[in-house]
């Protein structure tokens, strides 16, 4: 049986047909000339049965979190709960238009709103914006309000942002495209921030530090307090990068470790879909004297109404249409609102309790470059297996997909070689991580014994090893049936 789907084209058969077109119930009429096609257009023929199973086929290629676990670090690739969708599948939500009368969506102004609600309250926020789309778009926006904080201020010497040397390669990109220069932050052996050396950085330039806690290794940064109170006397503005939010909801608070503006991933940390599973949401709070300064409009309460907010003369300016991505606002709400405060902090509680038990089965084969106890991600090397077997973090990664395990991240964090970067979030079972981690084990034993086969891997996928580099530079898209 052909089972390796051909593409629909090659499938065709001349007459074969899915669908009965109904009688024409018009007079049948001739285009003009200018608007008849040359030839006719190639549309695949084929029978109903035989598409179904072509596109099951090729559903079946793709990995996701509904199909293999999916310890992707720095992604919380967390199963998003299927009554997400159904509510933003709600025809009173998803029938509205952006440019209706707003007293025509007082429902969905109130959806905005109680997110809004719930999200200071979990980040220690004052005000939050719903627009920007993704987490990188937020902090781009988190930067713009920290210029115009400057500004404001008419201190325009503050040129500089902080940022760590473990940070996610958005957080420099992001404060580049907002106009500022960026000054690197050396970690501590153990991982940390090294507060001398922020100590020495921090001054009159500084407009601000870009930090995520926990960090990119997973590790809570311990002195909080201390660098938040560096960076303030230095007279510059806390960003709070909250993509790794997952492992603090309900438990610790950046509006209360000093932080000043925050942004976070809903396709993260609030189980709305990611990247081609729909679109991203980076909602950015930040405290009362930075709220000026937010996107219009705001959604805010007036006399017991919940109305849109377009009078903001000192706002940086829209950063999204509209009001960002609303459906996805309804899907975070949603989770809020079957978890609640206890099931947030639960989650939260389940996701750091995984990685340990997966980092504390790992730790004597791949090594741990700096100790736990981790957050909800740990970050593992393969720099010692390599060096012994030659097997690198790449192959291992390609190894996993023939045990039907998504890879993790891999060279990232840019401090650890070989890198693998492990998240397997609050969503999976004790019998899945014993599977990952067995897998894991007889990946470490093949390297030892057999290791060009690792370097083969992996064989039982449909594309074998990519030449990555080159797929990135000259990605070919389309196929040309003709
Ligand atoms: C994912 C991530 C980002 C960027 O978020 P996007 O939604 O992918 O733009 C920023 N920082 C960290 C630490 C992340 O993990």
């Amino acid at each position: 049986m052909r089972r390796n789907a051909d593409l629909i084209f090659t499938m065709s058969k001349p007459g074969r047909r899915c669908a009965d077109l109904p009688p024409m119930d018009v007079p049948e009429t001739t285009l003009s000339d200018r608007f008849q096609r040359k030839e006719a257009l190639p549309l695949p023929e084929i029978a109903e049965v035989d598409l179904l199973r072509h596109y099951m086929e090729l559903s079946r290629r793709a990995n996701g979190v509904d199909n293999l676990f999916y310890p992707l670090g720095s992604c919380t690739m967390k199963y998003n709960p299927r009554i997400n969708e159904d509510l933003a599948a709600l025809p009173g939500f998803t029938d509205i238009h952006p440019l209706q009368p707003e007293h025509t969506v007082k429902g969905a102004l109130e959806v905005l709103h109680l997110l809004e609600t719930y999200l200071c309250e979990v980040t220690g926020m004052d005000k939050i914006t719903l627009q920007p789309a993704a987490g990188a778009h937020g902090e781009w926006t988190g930067l713009n309000l920290i210029k115009a904080y400057h500004a404001h201020n008419q201190d325009f010497a503050r040129t500089k942002i902080l940022v760590p040397d473990s940070a996610h390669g958005t957080n420099p990109a992001s404060a580049a495209m907002a106009g500022f220069d960026i000054v690197s932050v050396p970690s501590n052996p153990d991982g940390s921030v090294d507060t001398n050396a922020l100590r020495e950085l921090a001054d009159e330039q500084t407009a601000g530090l870009m930090l995520t806690n926990p960090n990119t290794l997973g590790l809570f940064e311990k002195n909080i307090v201390e660098l938040a109170e560096i960076v303030h006397e230095a007279g510059g503005l806390l960003y709070y990068d909250g993509a790794n939010f997952n492992a603090i909801m309900g438990l610790v608070r950046p509006g209360d470790m000093g932080f000043d503006i925050i942004h976070l991933n809903l396709h993260k940390t609030f189980s709305t879909p990611h990247g081609g599973g729909g679109p991203g949401s980076g909602p950015v709070g930040c405290k009362e004297f930075l709220a000026a300064f937010l996107p219009a409009p705001v959604v805010t309460e007036k006399d017991g109404d919940i109305v849109f907010d377009d009078d903001r003369p000192e706002s940086i300016g829209k950063v999204k249409a509209f009001y960002g991505n609303f459906l996805v606002c309804v899907k975070a709400l949603s989770y809020i609102l079957n978890l609640g405060g206890d099931g947030l902090k639960n989650a939260s509680e389940m996701a750091v309790l995984n990685a340990n038990y997966m980092m504390e089965k790992l730790k004597s084969m791949y090594t741990l470059p700096y100790a736990g106890p981790c957050m909800h991600e740990f970050v593992l090397s393969a720099e010692q297996l390599k060096k012994e077997t030659t097997v690198s973090a790449l192959d291992v990664a390609k190894g996993l997909l023939d045990y039907g395990i998504h890879p993790p991240t891999i060279y990232f964090p840019l401090i650890v070689h070989e890198a693998l970067m492990i998240e397997p979030t609050e969503t999976e079972s004790k019998e899945t991580l014993d599977e990952a981690i067995a897998a894991l084990s007889e990946i470490y034993q093949t390297a030892k014994e057999n290791p060009a086969f690792l370097h083969e891997a992996p064989i039982s996928t449909v594309i074998r090893r990519v030449d990555e580099v080159g797929a990135a530079r000259n990605p070919v898209l389309k196929y040309d049936h003709r």
